[in-house]
This record gives structure tokens, sequence and C-alpha cells, in this order.
């Protein structure tokens, strides 16, 4: 391929090969790298900034926070530390401060350093100095040599230096090198706008200085100053959050397009069985019934999330859905993520639904031939059938799938989701979920939803306390636990794994369990984790929810859903390693009654961090509250349920710190889409374009 000319401007789609100024090794790099053409350099963004404008001398102490220091190597070598060796580097303050000592850089099992370094050299450290007897230390700083006669040297100097993520080979000096390179040939008319020129929104807040794309671009790599730099990212952040929503209100309008089903029935079954209540539904739950009502009587599929505190009273919301659609001829599926929960949802359904003469049925993997009821034969097929992902996995067919209820969403991804859909005819969908969503969070991962809220709980609750505890006297423990039990209550006592240990350090609920039973002889102590054969599952929950097991020693597996009211004390140990959410959840097993409930947090000795974090839960009951912390404290991931904390198509943009970004995309993609719904208009191609890169990645987001 012919290099560009030298001074043909460079587009985001020029090949990295084109670009003259590129020497050879540089380019063996950035091919190795992954990097082909411009836009992969423009696209790769810093991971810090240095102010390198001006230097803070030496400092006389230790530093709190890393710092960033230009100095001059007085002595370097190999030296050693009883088995240890390391490579120093000992550096005197390049200003000369009178009272400055010199910082001793230290890297250990890096021995092939040593060739960076010679006397006299000039570098920029960067790190946290610590104190040490003999002086100042900074170990395992970033560092860069500086040759200040080099012309390119400007590019690292004397500025707002970028500090970019390196790996597969990457080198920082050269890497900058590039980039500077090809921004000072980049034609910013090259640079396709992806934010609306909408009036009003021009001047957003978010945008700060920043007027369009490029020159945001040009800012995130070489910033006039730190401000600009961050003006630059929010321009971007903004432009990430902006594509995502139009994704996602992309995929509502075409849900929303599809014919659906219409569930016609008065409600004559719901109304009978309301009046067979012996207690009034809450106005909230009044109120998501009739959105759903709505939503399954219209001729668009349902697509709606019901987000509900834990003991809010979302399996009546379920239960009133499901009547409709047996009422109008349909069937309903309800999916549980437990096979414990679906056991009781089963059983919860009978109970209420067997008087009105509707077929409830239970299959999960675990029963598939026990189903206590068919599928698709004639007169006898269930109405409503429970249970866990078997109803997607499995070959039987619904006849008539009319409704899909899922319960405990965040544990069920998009593509389950599609799957179960594409079982029927485009059935209605009711998810719901007990781990509250921040708003920012549910217009991203969940903005093609409709959303009912149950905000409130039903009448005669009792209070609950939390305490959060460091390490615990067991003997105290065991009496208030027995003061408990001795008023008829029952208890839950949970911890974090299944088996001891040894890295974890956890305490195993198997252990745990023979040690209660010794402690609380002459009572019933019941085991559940999740290791357990379903069928024994099944039996300690019985014994348990009829009272026979008066204390329950649990992992997790009790999270989500179960209810049995009369249980009022929850213990949890190794609280440190629970999100917030989780605990939320946990505690949602208790207080579910009239009794006064007590929830105690037990950490570990030492975990003083996660000790103050957990007090949140002390403070508040309330679900949204605690979601928005957790989001706060231990980003998205925690919430969706998985490790993974990023989101595609999310490189700057955060969803816990940018919520004024998030919906000021929302506003931004709705405005766009309602003078444009298809985007068809030519100035929208670009953007259509980029939509189909994104989507698919957006679609598995959760
Ligand atoms: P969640 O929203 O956590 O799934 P559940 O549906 O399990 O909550 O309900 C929690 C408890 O509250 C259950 O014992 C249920 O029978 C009870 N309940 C639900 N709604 C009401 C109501 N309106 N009045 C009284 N009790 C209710
Ligand atoms: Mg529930």
């Amino acid at each position: 391929m012919t290099p560009a000319p030298p001074d043909a401007l460079l587009t985001p789609d020029t090949p990295l090969t084109e670009v003259a100024e590129l020497d050879a090794k540089t380019r063996t790099m950035l091919t190795k790298a992954g990097f082909t053409r411009v836009a992969d350099l423009l696209h790769h963004y810093p991971r810090r900034y240095e102010d390198r404008r001006h230097f803070r001398g030496f400092p006389l102490d230790e530093t709190p926070e890393a710092v960033c220091l230009h100095g001059v190597v007085t002595d370097c070598g190999l030296r050693r530390m009883g088995y240890q060796k390391y490579v120093e580097a000992v550096v005197g303050d390049a200003a000369g401060h009178p009272l400055a000592g010199p910082i001793h850089c230290r890297w250990f099992n890096m021995p092939w350093l040593i060739k960076a370094f010679a006397v006299g050299q000039e570098v920029v450290m960067y790190g946290r100095v610590k104190g040490k007897r003999n002086g100042l230390i900074l170990d395992h700083p970033d560092f860069e040599v500086i040759e200040p006669h080099d012309p390119r040297t400007s590019v690292h100097m004397g500025r707002v230096a970028p500090v970019y993520p390196l790996g597969d080979g990457l080198v920082q000096k050269p890497l900058r090198e590039a980039i500077h390179r090809i921004l000072e040939r980049l034609d910013d008319e090259s640079i396709t706008p992806i934010l609306p020129v909408l009036p009003g929104l021009a001047a957003s807040p978010a945008s700060g200085r920043v007027t369009h794309r490029a020159a945001a671009l040009r800012a995130i790599h070489f910033p006039a100053t730190l401000d600009k730099a961050a003006a630059a990212r929010r321009w971007l952040a903004l432009e990430e959050f902006f594509v995502l929503q139009l994704n996602v209100l992309i995929r509502r309008q075409q849900a929303g397009a599809q014919p659906g089903l219409i569930h016609g029935a008065p409600g004559r079954l719901l109304a009978q069985w309301r009046a067979s209540l012996p207690f009034t539904l809450t106005a909230a739950q009044d109120r998501s019934i009739a959105e759903i009502h709505r939503d399954l009587a219209a001729p668009r599929p349902m697509n709606r999330l019901l987000q509900g505190d834990v003991g809010s009273g979302k399996t009546f919301v379920a239960l009133a859905a499901a009547l409709i659609a047996a009422e109008s001829g349909y069937q309903t599926a309800i999916m549980a993520p437990t096979q414990i929960l679906a056991e009781q949802h089963y059983l919860h359904f009978q109970r209420h639904l067997a008087p009105l003469g509707v077929r409830v049925g239970l299959r999960t993997a675990a029963r598939k031939e026990a189903a206590s009821l068919p599928l698709m034969d004639g007169g006898d097929r269930a109405q409503i059938m429970v249970g866990t992902h078997a109803l997607l996995f499995d070959d039987t067919t619904f006849t008539n799938l009319g409704l899909v209820v899922i319960d405990e969403q965040h544990k069920f991804g998009v593509a389950q989701r599609a799957r179960l859909a594409g079982r029927g005819l485009t059935p209605d969908v009711l998810v719901m979920t007990a781990t509250p969503i921040p708003r920012t969070l549910a217009l991203t991962l969940y903005g093609d939803l409709d959303v009912s809220v149950l905000d409130e709980l039903p009448a005669g609750r009792g209070r609950i306390t939390t305490a959060v505890r460091q390490g615990v006297d067991l003997t105290q423990v065991t009496a208030f636990l027995r003061q408990q039990l001795d008023k008829g209550r029952q208890a839950y006592v949970v911890y974090p794994l299944v088996e001891e240990s040894d890295k974890l350090a956890v305490k195993a609920a198997t252990i745990e369990h023979q040690a209660w039973k010794e402690r609380l002889s002459g009572i019933e102590v019941g085991l559940l984790h999740g290791r357990l054969k379903p069928e024994a599952k099944d039996a300690v929950m019985a014994d348990y929810r009829s009272g026979h097991t008066r204390v329950l020693v649990s992992t997790t597996v009790i999270e989500v859903g179960v209810d049995v009211p009369n249980a009022n004390l929850m213990l949890v140990f190794n609280a440190e390693r629970f999100g917030l959410a989780q605990l939320h959840q946990l505690r949602g097993r208790v207080g579910r009654a009239a009794h006064h409930s007590y929830c105690v947090l037990v950490c570990a000795e030492g975990a003083t961090e996660a000790f103050s974090r957990l007090q949140v839960l002390e403070r508040t009951r309330d679900g949204f509250e605690i979601a928005e912390a957790d989001l706060q404290l231990r980003g998205p991931g925690e919430l969706l349920g998985e490790k993974q904390s990023g989101v595609p198509g999310l490189r700057l943009g955060d969803l816990a710190a940018d919520a004024p970004l998030v919906h000021e995309a929302r506003v931004m993609a709705e405005a766009v889409l309602r003078d444009d719904p298809a985007l068809s208009l030519a100035r929208h191609q670009p953007l259509r374009a980029l939509i189909a890169t994104t989507a698919a990645g957006v679609g598995s987001a959760n």
C-alpha cells in the first residue's frame, strides 16, 4: 500500500499502514496489539493523566496518594534483600530542592529493568511514596525516561500527559507519540458526530465547553487542563449512553410493534379470588395489577418489569396476572430461579387457586416425570405451570402459552427471555425482581421494559432491628436465639459457602450445623445448602415451613423469595462477603409477620471496611436506597448478580457516577426517535450503522 502523502489529512478509516510518520518499530507494536486503523488509536482512551506542566518538589515524607515526580537518577543497580533481588534506581529531585532527600525506586522480580537506567538520566515517576527507616521509597512506580534533547519530548513533557492502558506489547512513550502524530494530521471534518444537535440540549451541563466529537477526542488524549479532560470524558461518555439508549428504545419500539395476544377476559376469576382473601391488597398491588391487566388486554405483547422490595407481595401480582390469562383461555408459565422457590410458588398457587378450579402444575428439572399435570393434553392440561429453567430447556411445548412470568429476573438473561418467548406466540412477559434497581441501571439495562413498582409493604409487618457486629460472643447470641425460640419463633443462621475452604477461611454451613445442634440441644436444627439433592431440599424446607425444624442453618440458597412468616431472627456470619443488596434480600426472609424481627450481621474480625459499609443496612430498609449505595460502593456487577462489572458499549461511561448523563442521554434518544422513529433520515445513517454494530453487545448486558 502506498502511504498517504505526508500532507494528506487522516480520517478514522485510514489504515495505519498509510500513516507515513509511524516508524517501523511503532507500526509493528501497534499491529501486534491489534490496531489497524486510525480509529483504533483514537478510541484507545487514557486511563489517567499526569500533570507535567509543573512538578511538585520531592516530598519530605510519605504521601497519602500517588504523586508524579520529576527527578534525576543518581545511582542504580541490582540489589539484594534477604533472598530477594530487586532493581533500584536512586532518584534526586530534578528541581534540586535543598531539603528533599533522594527517593529509592524499587522493582522486584524484574531484573531486566536494570538496562533501563543510567546515572544522570531524567525520569518521571508516578506512585505513592512510602517512608522507611533509611529514607523514602517508591515501589514499582510507573516511570518514563525523558530525553531532553529529543524533539519528541514535547509530546511527553510540559503538558498534561495521557497515560494509556498497556498490555499486548504496547509501550507507553511510542504509543503516546503515535496518537499525538495521528491527531496532528486528523481531519476534524471526517469525524462523524454522534450526539444530535437539538435545540435546548446543545448547552447541556454534560458537554461543558466541548462542542463536538472531534474536539472531545482531541481533548481526551491531549487536554490543555485536567478540567478539559474531564469535560471531554463526559462528552464521550454521554455519546456512549446515548447509543445505549437508542438501542434500548429501538428494541422497545420493535417489541411493541409485534402483534400480541389479547387477553380479553373481564376478570371474573380475579374478582372471585380477591373476594376470598382474608386481607386486602395494598394500593401498590392494586395499581400494578391494573397496569398489567391493561397490558394483557392490549393487542401488543406486554414487556413489563415488576419491581418490588422484598416482602412487598409480588407473588400475588403474578397470581392475578395468571388468573386473567387463564380466564382468557391461555396458559401461564411461571419461572423461578431455584427449585425451592418453584416448589414454594407451586404450593402457594395451589392453595389459592385450587378452590377456584384453576389447574396448577409443577415442573422442575428434578421432577420431570412427577410433573403433576400434563401441558398439552385435553381438558386437564395445566392452566398455570410453575417451574425453573427446566421450563425453558425441556422439549415440552405449551399448547397455548399466553403469559410468561419470570420471578427474580436478575438471574435470567435476555437470551433466555427470548428463548422462552420463542416457545409460544409472542406471549406477554412479566419479569419480577426483588433487587430494586437504581433508576440509572434500570434505564440502561431494562429501558425497553415498562415498569410497575410495589413501593409499599402490606400492613401489619413488624419492625426489623438490624445490627452489624464485628465478632460476637456466641454464648450471648445463643441465649438470645433461645429466647426467641421460646416465644415460638424460628430462626435462620446463614453462612456463605457450603464447604470449608482453607483458602477463604469461611465457616462452612455443614460444620456449623453440627456445632449449632450441640449448642441448641433439644431443638430441631435443619441444614440446607445447594449441594443437597432436590428431594432432600424439599424435605428440609417442608420441615421448616411446618415449624418442626426451628432453626435452619443454611447457605445463601435461601436468599431469594423464601417465605416463612413465623421466622423472625436471622444471623448472618461472614457478612463482609456479601453485597448490600444481597444482604437486604437475606434480611427479607424475616419481618414477614407482625412479630418484631432481628437481623444480626456478623463480620469477621478485621473486616473494618465491610463493617462500615454494612451499616447502611442498620439505617434503612428501603431497597432502592440500599441498591443505590451498593451501586456506588461496588459497581453495577453486584446488582446484576454477576461478577462482571462492565456493560458492553461503555468504556468511559460509569453507571454509578454518571447518573445525570444517563438521564440526559435518555432525553436525547427519545427526542431523536420522536422525529425519526426508524432513523431513516439521511443524517441519521451513521447512527444507524453504529447501533447495528453495538446492538448485539447491549442485548446481552444482563
Ligand atoms: P415478595 O415480593 O418478596 O415476593 P411475597 O409475594 O412472597 O413477597 O409476599 C410476602 C408475604 O406477604 C407473603 O407471606 C404474602 O402472603 C404476604 N402478603 C402479600 N401481599 C399481602 C397483602 N396485601 N396483605 C397481607 N399480606 C400480604
Ligand atoms: Mg418473591
